[in-house]
């Protein structure tokens, strides 16, 4: 456990629990917890400048800001989970051409070590589950999350047992497979391999990985936005001084976009972005809030449901989409979500399967990416957000990728114009 670390909050009824009392979620209400940190106290002891200037590249060198890290890291050799995150900040010309944007960057984390974003998630998790002596950890996933645990659990000694739709995409089923994990393919929705993980958790003791119920997860999460802010800060527009009464007139190594644009299922993601942006706010180590745009799926309803009523209730409603990765029935931070959209005065979009399958195409011949559909909702939620003048020509703009392309290569084939001309090795037929 991390020195600075207060303990956890309740994100409905406000109920704060030491760090070691609270597990999941709230014993009262069941809602999420959100960890505190001792920001004064960070604030006084570290200077921002020194976490930039640390020959440290992966995400744990945020430790005062994480709940936990890996125990001996630093002395550790660098395996995927010793040196996970610092995923690349691309710049993205040919989008800004083409979408009239001042500056666009791609925040690539399906160059992570399984290939999606879920291994910030799974990292902060594995590490709690080293530090508090857990053997198994079970999860849910509609692929990515279980692909990701499984991946970083290779070499640790944990045993992984996984739940997840027989819907899942086989590139990540290869994945969860190969790596050795017990799996689980749940006749029924990714809520019904969810509310299976669960009572697996109770009924046997495993150490529970769901995504938003784990309290860890956002923290892992939030590692992007640090990321994100302190590329921004080496590449931007040159140090600035912070207007915070915490830190009067120290140069910061971070500065915060405008825009952040992330898909949305169980609004674990965006809420964690939300929640690195909002730790650096209040160490004052960056100036602004960024506003969020949140894409969710046409066909996976619920949580644009919520956003539109103007209120916290989220009524379960069934997915269908393609994108696996989003394809929730009932998102499971999906408050935290409503408020990372609300309290940053951004909007959530709708995107369609045929939307995000010409996504992917657009992505990949005009900003080298590959990447798969529930990803690709971030150029339609880019698009969309610009027509409704949520994002301006000259915001700055971050698009957070999540999953690779390879891990859905049938979509990736049904998103495709391109054909391929069998032939039997003449030149002549290619002149013809
Ligand atoms: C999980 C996932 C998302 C959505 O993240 P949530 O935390 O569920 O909102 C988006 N894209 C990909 C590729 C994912 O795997
Ligand atoms: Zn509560």
């Amino acid at each position: 456990m991390n020195a600075t670390l207060l303990g956890f909050r309740c994100a409905q009824c406000g109920q704060t629990f030491a760090p070691d009392e609270a597990q999941y979620t709230c014993p009262r209400d069941g809602s999420n917890l959100d960890a505190c940190y001792d920001y004064a106290a960070i604030a006084r002891a570290v200077d921002p400048r020194a976490i930039a200037a640390t020959p440290d590249r992966s995400a744990w060198h945020y430790g005062v800001l994480l709940p936990t890290t890996v125990p001996g890291h630093g002395l550790l050799p660098p395996t995927p989970l010793t040196s996970f995150g610092w995923s690349p900040l691309y710049r993205a010309p040919r989008l800004e051409g083409s979408m009239g944007v001042r500056a666009i960057w791609l925040k690539d984390d399906t160059r992570l070590p399984s290939s999606s974003f879920k291994d910030r998630a799974s990292s902060m998790v594995i590490a709690r589950a080293l530090e508090t002596g857990v053997t198994t950890i079970c999860a849910a996933s509609t692929g990515n999350a279980a692909s990701s645990l499984v991946t970083l659990c290779a070499g640790t000694g944990i045993r992984t047992v996984i739940f997840v739709p027989q819907s899942t995409p086989e590139g990540k089923l290869a994945q969860i497979l190969i790596h050795g994990a017990s799996v689980y393919a749940v006749e029924g929705s990714y809520d019904d391999a969810f509310e299976l993980a669960v009572q697996a958790s109770q009924t046997f003791g495993w150490y529970n990985r769901n995504t938003g119920v784990n309290p860890y997860t956002r923290e892992g999460k939030k590692t992007a936005a640090f990321e994100i802010a302190e590329e921004l800060g080496r590449k931007g527009e040159g140090e600035f001084r912070t207007s915070s009464p915490l830190h009067l007139f120290t140069p910061s190594p971070f500065r915060a976009p405008d825009v952040v644009v992330a898909p949305v299922g169980d609004g674990n993601i965006i809420s964690g972005l939300h929640k690195g942006f909002k730790d650096l706010l209040a160490l004052g180590w960056i100036e602004k809030m960024p506003r969020f745009i949140g894409v969710t799926a046409t066909l996976a309803p619920a949580l644009y449901r919520a956003w539109q009523s103007g209120t916290e209730h989220i009524e379960t409603m069934p997915s269908s989409t393609i994108a696996s990765g989003i394809s929730v029935d009932l998102p499971r931070d999906g408050i935290m979500a409503l408020r990372a959209i609300r309290e940053t005065g951004g909007v959530f979009v709708e995107a369609t399967d045929e939307e995000m399958l010409d996504a992917m195409g657009v992505l990949a011949r005009d900003a080298a990416v590959f990447v798969e559909p529930a990803c690709a909702a971030v150029y339609v939620g880019l698009r969309k957000a610009l027509q409704l003048g949520a994002i301006q020509g000259d915001d700055e703009v971050v698009l957070q990728l999540t999953g690779s392309g390879l891990k859905d290569v049938k979509s990736a084939l049904a998103a495709t114009a391109g054909r391929i001309h069998r032939i039997q090795g003449r030149l002549g037929e290619i002149r013809d």
